[in-house]
Parts: C-alpha cells; structure tokens; sequence
C-alpha cells in the first residue's frame, strides 16, 4: 500500500498543521487509489488538543463517503511536538483499517517530517509515501506478482497444447487380431 501526494497538497497539510499549532490539527484525504486529490481540513474537537486529536463527527459524516466522484484514500494529522509515529491514542481511535493515516511530526519546525501508517485492528505498518508532482514508480512487488501470474498461466496453457496435440498425433490403436 502507498499514498501519493503532490507538493501542493503536502504544502496544504503543513500550513493547516503550522496554522493550528500548538494543536493537533487534523482532516480527511480525498482522491482515487493511492493518490490524494484533495485536502480536508477537520476541526479538532478533542478535549485535549494540544495532544490528541478527534475530528468532528459533523464535518466528518460530510466527506467519509466520498465527494465530487472523490473517495477516502486516507486521513491526516499532526503532532505539534513529536515525531510522526501513532501514538497509543492514535492506535485505539483508529476506526479504519487498510486506509492509510498520515503523520506530519512538527518537532522541528523548519523541517516537517512525514510518515504514513496503516492501523489494522491496533496491528501498525509502516506505508510507503510518496510525495512529487509525477506518479512513484510503478510497484515493483506488485508487478513482480502479476509477472508471475503471467508466466504460469502460460506454462500451464502451453502444457495443456502439448497433451491435446501429442493425444492427437497417436496413431490409431493398432486392429486386435483373433
Ligand atoms: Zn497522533
């Protein structure tokens, strides 16, 4: 799994993360696949904002189902003060699994870091992201699989050929005799 996100909508998050600090500042990734096409922000209605964050069911019951031919491809949220890793918190209130949560860690300010997660069922893996103008790289793994799929479908179509033209090619059974 990875998520893909232009420079622009990266400068999108970190202006909403600068622009809520000291507050976690939180929101919804809209796109197709893996590639985010749209950015939005969520008001953060933790009780504790400077170190949690819950996103306000409202706004929240808006865009989850998807917008303007849009799906939810992930969701977003800073950590003014720490590295861009789920917290326990982050963990437990993690309703989605298999949709990746991306972390910008604000600790130093001049240098946001980024990091992408997927939270299945409290299990954490770390997703691969990608953030450019131009599409990543095609999936190597990915492609490796679908090669190898490939090849032995051919292999067993090429088999069955050869039993149907060898059984084809016997000669007749030779006549009994009495
Ligand atoms: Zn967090």
């Amino acid at each position: 799994m990875r998520l893909w996100l232009s420079h622009e909508l990266a400068r999108q998050i970190s202006h909403h993360a600068l622009s809520e600090q000291p507050r976690e500042a939180c929101g919804v990734l809209l796109g197709a696949g893996e590639q985010v096409k749209r950015v939005i922000p969520i008001t953060n209605t933790a009780g504790d904002p400077l170190r949690h964050y819950h996103m306000d069911e409202r706004e929240l019951a808006r865009v989850i189902g998807g917008v303007d031919g849009l799906n939810l491809v992930g969701f977003y949220h800073s950590h003014p003060k720490s590295e861009p890793i789920p917290s326990p918190e982050d963990v437990k209130h993690a309703h989605y699994p298999n949709t990746p949560y991306l972390i910008v860690g604000l600790k130093d300010l001049n240098q946001p870091q980024w990091a992408a997660w997927r939270i299945d069922y409290a299990q954490v893996s770390r997703v691969e992201l990608h953030i450019g103008d131009v599409p990543p790289p095609l999936d190597h793994q990915a492609l490796s699989t679908r090669a190898r799929i490939a090849i032995l479908t051919s292999a067993l179509i090429a088999f069955i050929l050869m039993i149907i033209i060898s059984l084809s090619l016997l000669p007749p059974a030779p006549p009994i005799p009495r």
